[in-house]
């Protein structure tokens, strides 16, 4: 028996640092012994980012879920379709019970494009083992998630380096 209560946790906004801060709780409860596992939406299947290297070494499982960032609107359907399919792994790893955290990385952008319903998501949030922390990252997290939720921090975008120019930087942003 895990004498816990799970928290509903979402790290929104414009500014930089969801998916990092969702990453930094990843490692505070490795550090724990405590099993987690990240999905990331959006993410293509083929990114090898410095998270998923790391992943691998501390055989923790992030797992891409997308493929990649879809803006063209006759790729709309296809983002629809691998949000659906991405959505069907998280169900599978949310109510398996076998995971202390799952982190549902740049979910909202499923929700804000209607490609996954929030009451659907929220529903399979309510059937988890009442002891399971759940992290969503992700701009303009939507009211219905906002008010369901235990933590929500919005980063707000005070300053940010590619806008003088400079590029997204290794072991910062990849
Ligand atoms: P990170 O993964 O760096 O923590 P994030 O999860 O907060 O960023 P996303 O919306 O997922 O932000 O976008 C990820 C990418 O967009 C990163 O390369 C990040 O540097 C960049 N980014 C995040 N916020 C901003 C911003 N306000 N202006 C420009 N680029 C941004
Ligand atoms: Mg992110």
């Amino acid at each position: 028996m895990i004498d816990r209560t799970g928290l509903l946790m979402v790290y929104t906004g414009n500014g930089k640092g969801k998916t990092t801060a969702a990453l930094g709780t990843l490692m505070r409860a490795y550090g724990r012994d405590m099993k987690v596992i990240m999905l990331q939406f959006i993410k293509g299947k083929g990114i090898r980012l410095g998270e998923h290297i790391a992943a691998e070494r501390m055989g923790v499982e992030i797992i891409p879920l997308g493929d990649g960032f879809i803006w063209q609107s006759q790729e709309l359907d296809n983002g629809r379709k691998m949000a659906l399919e991405g959505w069907t792994v998280c169900v599978d790893k949310i109510l398996s019970g076998d995971y202390d955290i799952v982190i549902l990385d740049e979910l909202t952008y499923a929700l804000e494009y209607g490609w996954l319903s929030v009451n659907e998501v929220l529903d399979v949030l309510k059937m988890r083992p009442k002891w399971m922390h759940i992290v969503v990252t992700g701009r303009d997290a939507p009211p219905k998630l906002v008010a369901a939720a235990d933590m929500v921090t919005e980063m707000v975008e005070m300053k940010h380096h590619f806008k003088s120019g400079i590029v997204g930087q290794k072991g910062i942003e990849f």
